[in-house]
């Protein structure tokens, strides 16, 4: 597979397609299309795509109106567009960027500023990304981070209530930690906390959302997941974690598991709960799964 930044060309002529094929192929993988609408069903398909270099005039549905909908999907918003057009006049590049697009070449163009423009936005382009995943992850396990889960929770939260889908947390504690670092000093509990955050993304689905919300505390949020079955999983992690002995460290961990309320709640509540069982887990002796339901 081609894992080279990718760049989308879109025209409907495709001796233009191929002229700028030809110049960016040496640099980046280049994937095309002949209209606005296999421009948007090639991004369906979950392509990904760095930049695209979109054409104003197309039939059916010109460069404009793709701009448009690409402006309206979460998952397309964040694709830089360069429009390369014959149009050259100010009102067509003002709308053009007005619309979101990033850069605007006219027809005839120079292969040289169209490889130095292209490249300045890739550049960028990589630059925001690399941005938003130290944003959004914790440094020492690659987890996300908090932030991230409390920005995700609410439109989870959403969507759970919307189609009456089950939705888990499962909250972990590392127990005793301190007496980890304090035998095996703080890189030794490092080390600890990297293979434990291995183990719970190994065991986890690539839709759950596994953070690090604090310095030995782990929550997981499991979408289509109802209380027995993040039950289930939250044994699995405590057997796993228990068997592991990363470092050659014998280590567990306490699981604080619910499910949201049918009804409705807000993350914190929510939380809260797993919360609570995770202090029972604590109190009744630790290396124990405990649940709350919703209306104990
Ligand atoms: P309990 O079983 O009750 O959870 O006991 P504990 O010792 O795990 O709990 P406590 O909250 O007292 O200690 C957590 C320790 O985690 C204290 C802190 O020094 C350590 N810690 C926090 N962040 C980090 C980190 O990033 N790396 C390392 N190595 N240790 C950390
Ligand atoms: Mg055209
Ligand atoms: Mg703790
Ligand atoms: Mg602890």
């Amino acid at each position: 597979m081609d894992n080279r930044t990718s760049v989308l060309l879109v025209d409907d002529v495709s001796f233009n397609v191929q002229m700028l094929a030809e110049l960016l192929k040496d640099d980046y993988q280049i994937l095309e299309a002949s209209s606005g609408k296999a421009c948007l069903e090639l991004l369906e398909k979950n392509r990904s795509v760095d930049l695209i270099l979109l054409d104003v005039e197309m039939p059916e549905m010109d460069g404009y109106e793709v701009c448009r909908c690409l402006q309206r999907e979460e998952k397309t918003r964040n694709i830089p567009v360069i429009f390369v057009t014959a149009r050259d006049n100010e009102e067509d590049e003002e709308k053009g960027l007005k619309l979101g697009a990033v850069d605007y070449i006219r027809k005839p163009f120079s292969p040289a500023i169209v490889e130095a423009r292209v490249k300045t936005q890739i550049t960028l382009k990589q630059q925001c990304d690399q941005l938003q995943r130290l944003a959004m992850h914790d440094q020492l396990t690659g987890l996300y981070n908090r932030h991230y889960l409390i920005d995700t929770a609410a439109r989870k939260i959403a969507r759970a209530l919307r189609h009456k889908q089950g939705l888990s947390l499962i909250i972990i504690d590392i127990d005793h930690f301190k007496l980890i670092n304090d035998q095996y000093g703080h890189c030794g509990g490092d080390a600890v906390l990297r293979d434990i955050a291995a183990t719970l993304l190994e065991l986890s689905r690539t839709e759950d959302i596994v953070s690090r919300v604090g310095g030995e505390e782990f929550v997981i949020l499991l979408e289509h997941c109802d209380i027995k079955s993040a039950e289930n999983k939250a044994e699995l992690m405590r057997e796993a974690i228990e068997l592991r002995k990363p470092q050659g460290i014998s280590v567990t961990a306490s699981f604080g598991v619910t499910e949201l309320s049918v009804n409705g709640e807000g993350f914190i509540k929510f939380l809260d709960r797993s919360d609570s069982a995770l202090y029972q887990a604590k109190n009744k002796g630790r290396n124990r799964v405990e649940i709350i339901e919703v209306n104990e």
